[in-house]
């Protein structure tokens, strides 16, 4: 195409696009499935009463056990084959449920069993109702996520929807604990899979409006620096040690700034540790330093990176050192077609006469990183209620984000069977 043409031709689709939007080109709403969702309201309100009353920190095994019993009956009754999966470390398991349908498509839909809140949370911070509030320990992060894909799903079961080859559900025990016993099995199982919508809470109207969809998150990882070097009495022969001490202080400070010329990684040493007598020269030293990763290729970098700038100079001779960057969470980064399916879900909340507001990225991670490793699924984050008060007190959800949040998921849920 020639530049004149192609500058014409944007032009006219800019043109064209403009219209529309002034024109409120958004198609009719499906009637149906609003008026199911609006149906669907009160039972969805009594689905997050009884699982709040579960509760289900990261660490309460006989509540995570709990919440699996619960949530596997609910995925049993909506016609699901169910399985328990192991998590590989802490207590909980994962609970996986498979639909099939017709179509093409394979869907995943994951949200998370556990909370970050202590047992006995509820007798100080009771399940409550106020105005369009509804409080209580986890009912945002992540209950509302997992009410959403339950009723949804009911809602497009008893519409006779088919449309696609196979959903697979997955509700992990430890999010809230970086994933550690369930991440790969997401990123596997999301590698298998063409779309993974994932529900954690999206921010409540305190904070903004349009119940966000989130496009990415920031990976966590840990880094750490191990020196060798050689013990000595510290007063009558140091001369015969080498200080792992004193080469792990030069290391950190010569490696502070090496992330910086990495794009996507940020480093932090923030702890150090000796164990050696007060009279020794110190024989090993290590240090931990906090990694945020924001770009799926920076962990390798910022490996190679530091690996290159420990190599090439020590303060100490004769000394050992060894630096290693070690998985957390991947990041969650958005791409061209989890961008497009954002702007479907746009479109899904403009037929309700709603803004849906999407967010370029958050610090905190999720779940999406895993699902996202591979790069093979299109992975979408935030399908969850709108709410507030999360990892804090009064955590509580709204009410009047629920009928939008199980139209667009069951609307998206259409739209990806279809495409
Ligand atoms: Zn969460």
């Amino acid at each position: 195409m020639q530049p004149s043409l192609r500058r014409l031709t944007q032009t006219a689709v800019a043109a064209l696009a403009l219209a529309f939007g002034a024109a409120g080109s958004a198609r009719a709403a499906d009637t149906q499935l609003l008026d199911a969702a609006r149906a669907a309201e009160p039972a969805l309100i009594q689905s997050l009463k009884d699982m709040v009353s579960i509760e289900s920190g990261s660490t309460n095994a006989a509540g995570l056990a709990q919440m699996a019993s619960f949530t596997e009956a609910r995925l049993k009754a909506l016609g699901a084959a169910t399985e328990r999966i192991a998590v590989t470390q802490g207590p909980g398991t994962m609970v996986k449920g498979t639909l099939t349908g017709t179509g093409k498509r394979r869907i995943m839909l994951i949200a998370h069993m556990d909370t970050v809140y202590g047992p006995n949370t509820l007798a100080t911070q009771p399940i409550k109702l106020d105005g369009n509030r509804l409080y209580g320990p986890g009912i945002a992060d992540d209950k509302g996520g997992i009410a959403v894909i339950l009723h949804a799903l009911a809602i497009l079961q008893a519409a006779g929807w088919k449309d696609y080859a196979q959903i697979t559900v997955l509700f992990n025990p430890d999010e809230e604990v970086g994933s550690l016993g369930s991440g790969d099995t997401i990123a596997k199982l999301a590698e298998q899979h063409d779309v993974v919508l994932s529900c954690e809470p999206s921010a409540g109207s305190v904070v903004m409006k349009g119940q966000p969809l989130l496009l990415a998150a920031a990976g966590v990882a840990t880094a750490t620096l191990d020196v060798k070097g050689r013990a000595a009495h510290a007063g009558a022969a140091p001369e015969l040690g080498r200080n792992a001490l004193y080469e792990l202080s030069y290391q950190m400070l010569q490696t502070r700034e090496v992330a910086k010329d990495v794009p996507g990684a940020a480093l932090i040493w923030t702890q150090a540790n000796t164990n050696g007598p007060l009279n020794q020269i110190t024989e090993k030293a290590s240090a931990v330093g906090d990694v945020r990763l924001t770009q799926p290729d920076a962990q390798d970098k910022l490996q190679a990176a530091l690996q290159a700038k420990v190599s090439a100079s020590k303060l100490v001779p004769d000394t050992e050192t060894t630096v290693k960057v070690i998985s957390g969470r991947p990041p969650y980064v958005s791409d061209a077609r989890s961008r497009a399916l954002a702007a479907k879900a746009q479109a899904i909340y403009k037929e309700i006469d709603r803004e849906l507001t999407l967010v370029p990225q958050t610090g905190g991670g999720t779940d999406a990183g895993f699902a996202v490793r591979s790069g093979k699924a299109t992975v979408l984050e935030s399908f969850g209620l709108a709410g507030f008060g999360y990892h804090a007190r009064d955590e509580y959800i709204e009410i009047d984000s629920i009928v939008p949040r199980l139209y667009l998921m069951s609307r998206i849920l259409q739209e990806i069977g279809r495409n």
